[in-house]
């Protein structure tokens, strides 16, 4: 019969992600900055970029950041009618793909939290982005084996939750979605009827902010699903929006 089970993302839910993205903008506003450019103004519009392309390839891929980091930097120079210098634009480019280069860090209480969420649920992994990079993320985490299948999308909405459900005939009442973005993970699963625990990770991506649809739970330590989840600790329920 089925039952419940749990979903968890990957990116800035149980591993950092986007701190790293943070750190390569600031390098890359240092690096404007010493080339005479508006430091703030050039984060800004790099974001821009990415996004756009994000949603051009129509999904997170591998090369959108470190194309936007280029697209910024010419962008710039023709603003300020300055030649493009080739290496310059390299060197840009490089703050982007060495991203993918760094090992993986756990987020705080991912690994006891999973070990201990596993003796009484069946556990997913649902991510999305380039199936490649994701799935070497996955295995270098070494997280893999607390999760019954993990599953990557291109997207994920409302459709690929409940194809999870499905798929893995879960009870969507009693099942759970646990993920740091509004747009990719507690919104979809609201609205597909799952329980949602949103994990406020400081840093999040601009693209997964969203206002909420219904209610959810919120918390800033995965230590705190523990509580929430199978815990006679139950907390306040966010009712926003
Ligand atoms: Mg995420």
């Amino acid at each position: 019969m089925a039952g419940g089970g749990i979903i968890f993302d990957l990116d800035d839910t149980l591993i950092e992600t986007t701190r790293y993205f943070n750190e390569a903008k600031e390098r890359f506003r240092v690096l404007m900055e010493r080339e005479g450019f508006p430091g703030e103004e050039a984060v800004k519009k790099l974001n821009e970029f990415d996004i756009a392309n994000v949603k051009k390839m129509g999904g997170f891929m591998k090369e959108c950041f470190p194309r936007a980091l280029g697209q910024t930097y010419e962008y710039f120079c023709s603003l300020y009618r300055r030649t493009p210098d080739p290496q310059k634009k390299e060197e840009v480019e490089r703050l982007g793909w060495e991203l993918f280069t760094r090992e993986i860090e756990l987020v705080e209480g991912a690994e006891e939290v999973l070990k201990e969420l596993a003796k009484g649920y069946p556990l997913y992994l649902a991510t999305k982005g380039e199936p490649q990079l994701q799935l070497a993320k996955v295995k270098a985490s070494g997280l893999a084996r607390y999760f019954r299948r993990v599953y990557i999308f291109r997207m994920k909405g409302t459709a690929e939750y409940l194809y999870i459900a499905r798929d893995a005939g879960l009870k969507v009442m009693e099942s759970w979605i646990i993920g740091n973005s509004m747009k990719g993970d507690i919104n979809p699963g609201i609205r597909g009827g799952f329980n949602c625990i949103h994990f406020d990770h400081p840093h999040t991506w601009d693209f997964e902010k969203e206002p909420p649809v219904g209610d959810f739970y919120r918390v800033t330590s995965l230590f705190e699903v523990l509580e929430i989840i199978g815990g006679e600790k139950r907390r306040l329920l966010v009712a926003e929006g």
